[in-house]
């Protein structure tokens, strides 16, 4: 029987903590009466600086049961560095951890199917959505959208798969290898290798409150995905530099050409036209070029990933 642990960032979860929690110690139990699971199998719960009352209800959920813990991160650090300080927290406690959203829209009942693959060798589960039902079309397509765009980019994911996955702890002392300070979660941890496998669910909607993804940070984080790992975008502008540089001769061909026919009248629209265009590419390929040294600028910092404030654990509670 493996000691399971299950990851929950939360930021400014209230409305939705007590009925998460309530459902997941039902799921919790009915594993370990079912000897799917360890009696030391917890639920962890990890808020990511929350401005409302989310720690005081962890703290007070670990009073009523320890099978409730707490990690309180000192600042808001978002989704993915809240949820690599829970698993990297508890990657020496436990045989391997599920990680899921404090909302619910995954379905808990995966838990079972996950598990067993875990038992039959696979390091890496990954939790895969077989239906966007309850998504809007907006978050459908913008997200379907995402994961298409990724592959283009030449990073590796799992389609339509979130950060709903059980990990064991040989993947996360694996995990706990890479350095980076940018992180896409998704995109590293197919890298990590080992065996992993998939299952299936129907993603629910929101338990209550709102979503922690507006779309300005939605496409922050697709930012952030593509270039943490992949370098296609610097690739683009070589090449687009390459071919500019090939249509120019072409055009200096031309217009030598035509001088020596005695053909040449000036045309005022297309340096007009030229100019902006160079001016634009230039300024996008500078931009490219920013993103990559501002990122070169962090990670040379190495600045510590998160913080722990307080860990909530059975030893702290004896
Ligand atoms: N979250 C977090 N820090 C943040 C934003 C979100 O820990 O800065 C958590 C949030 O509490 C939830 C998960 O990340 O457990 C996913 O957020 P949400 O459900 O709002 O995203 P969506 O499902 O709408 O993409
Ligand atoms: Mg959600």
């Amino acid at each position: 029987m493996h000691t399971i642990y299950l990851a929950i960032p939360c930021y400014n979860e209230k409305e939705v903590l007590p009925e998460t929690s309530r459902q997941l110690k039902e799921k919790m139990f009915s594993l370990i009466n079912d000897k799917k699971i360890s009696p030391n199998s917890r639920i962890v719960f990890i808020d990511d600086g929350s401005k409302d009352n989310t720690w005081e209800i962890i703290s007070s959920l670990h009073q009523s049961d320890p099978i409730f813990q707490g990690i309180k991160l000192s600042h808001n650090k978002g989704h993915q560095n809240a949820l690599l300080a829970g698993l990297m927290t508890l990657k020496d406690r436990c045989d391997a951890v599920i990680s899921l959203d404090a909302d619910l829209q995954d379905d808990i009942n995966a838990f079972d199917e996950m598990i067993d693959k875990f038992e039959d060798g696979c390091e890496i589960v990954y939790g895969v959505r077989s239906a966007r039902k309850t998504d809007t079309f907006f978050k459908k397509t913008t997200a379907e959208g995402f994961y298409k765009l990724m592959n283009a980019m030449g990073v590796e994911t799992v389609y339509n798969h979130a950060d709903y996955r059980l990990m064991s702890r040989k993947a996360l002392c694996g995990l706990a290898e890479f350095k980076e300070v940018n992180l896409f979660l998704r995109g590293i941890i197919p890298m990590i290798g080992y065996k992993s496998d998939s299952v299936y669910y129907e993603r629910h909607e929101r338990l209550a409150g709102e979503s922690k993804y507006p779309l300005k940070k939605m496409l922050a984080f697709a930012m952030e995905g593509i270039t943490s790992l992949s370098i296609k975008p610097i690739r683009l502008i070589t090449e687009l530099g390459v071919a500019i540089f090939g249509v120019s001769v072409i055009m200096l061909i031309y217009i030598l050409v035509r001088h020596f026919m005695g053909a040449t009248i000036e045309g005022w629209s297309s340096i007009a036209v030229s100019v902006w265009a160079i001016g634009g590419l230039q300024l996008l390929a500078i931009g490219i070029i920013g993103e990559y040294l501002g990122k070169i600028y962090l990670e040379t910092k190495q600045r510590p990933r998160f913080i722990i404030e307080t860990f909530l654990n059975d030893d702290s509670s004896k």
